[in-house]
């Protein structure tokens, strides 16, 4: 900590040790999330501009902790990610997700298709594809309407590694997603080469859609460059019908963001999906 003058210096290492005593009791209690039922998954719709109905439900999961309430998992997941608990709460988070789909396909809700993100260290796993296999079998989820989210980060290091991993998951019949595109530097030669479905335009992009003109035109070359290798395109991020008018003019195919719906939980989701059945 670098001395800031007077009291500044103490306020200052306060805070650090503040953050680094919750940041250690979270690593420690994370450990007994999943058998304490304090982890929950929310599910946001996604939205095809062609048929104006739900294709799809994100999964994003919320750690309800104990001490200290609702924790984002913006906050939680590097921290899983960091200890290694993220191989175990991602193999949860598949397995109840699919399970619950499976439920919902059960009681006459038309199947949509389930994104799921996946970490770093995720993907990196060797078993990854064989854990997955499990899961399809297990739950007898249908592959092709699960969709596996990584983000353009991921796959900079090690890239032999990763194709021949993605190549894998795509010979199960399971689909892939670039999250958070445009945020990374991935060049177009390695994209082509990845059997990837999707692109997701990341929410930085459309949230100054309307007001950025760099940000507009970034949005149009990811959905041209979408199509014009075969692949979806989705933008996240969607609050107000000026950035949906604009996303269906150039194209774009889904939509995911708060104008439709924020992430809800699985009761609310089901009340929703049986609505628009009937509508
Ligand atoms: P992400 O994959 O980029 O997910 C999109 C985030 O944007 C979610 O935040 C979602 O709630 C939020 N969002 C959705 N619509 C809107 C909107 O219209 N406006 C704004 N401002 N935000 C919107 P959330 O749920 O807090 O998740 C944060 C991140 O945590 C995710 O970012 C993802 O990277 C990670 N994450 C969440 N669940 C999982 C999981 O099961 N496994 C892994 N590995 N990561 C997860
Ligand atoms: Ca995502
Ligand atoms: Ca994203
Ligand atoms: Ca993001």
């Amino acid at each position: 900590a670098k001395r800031l003058g007077g009291n500044n210096y103490f306020f200052y290492s306060t805070e650090l040790q503040t953050i680094t005593a919750r940041t250690l009791k979270l690593e420690k209690d994370i450990r007994f999330a999943i058998d304490n039922q304090q982890l929950d998954i929310y599910y946001q719709p996604q939205v095809s501009l062609i048929t104006g109905k739900i294709s799809g439900l994100e999964a994003l999961l919320r750690w309800n902790h104990p001490d200290f309430g609702m924790i984002s998992p913006l906050e939680f997941i590097p921290i899983a990610e960091n200890s290694g608990q993220i191989l175990r709460i991602g193999g949860w988070v598949t397995r109840t997700a699919t399970l619950q789909l499976k439920k919902w396909q059960a009681t006459g809700i038309d199947p949509i298709k389930l994104s799921i993100n996946l970490s770093v260290r995720e993907l990196k796993q060797s078993q990854l594809v064989e854990k997955l296999e499990n899961i399809l079998t297990e739950t007898g989820f249908e592959p092709g309407l699960l969709e596996l989210e990584i983000t353009e980060s991921m796959l900079m290091e090690d890239q032999e590694n990763i194709i021949n991993t993605l190549n894998r998951i795509n010979s199960l019949g399971v689909h892939l997603s670039i999250d958070d595109f445009g945020t990374g530097y991935s060049s177009l030669a390695y994209v082509k080469r990845l059997p990837v479905n999707q692109l997701k335009i990341d929410k930085s992009f459309v949230q100054d859609i309307m007001n950025d003109p760099g940000d507009a035109i970034i949005a149009q070359a990811i959905i041209s460059l979408g199509h014009s290798l075969g692949m979806e395109v989705i933008a996240e991020g969607v609050e107000d019908t000026a950035q949906l008018d604009f996303l269906r003019s150039h194209g774009c195919d889904h939509i995911q963001g708060y104008l439709f719906s924020k992430p809800l939980p699985a009761g609310d989701i089901w009340k929703l999906l049986s609505d628009s059945e009937t509508n």
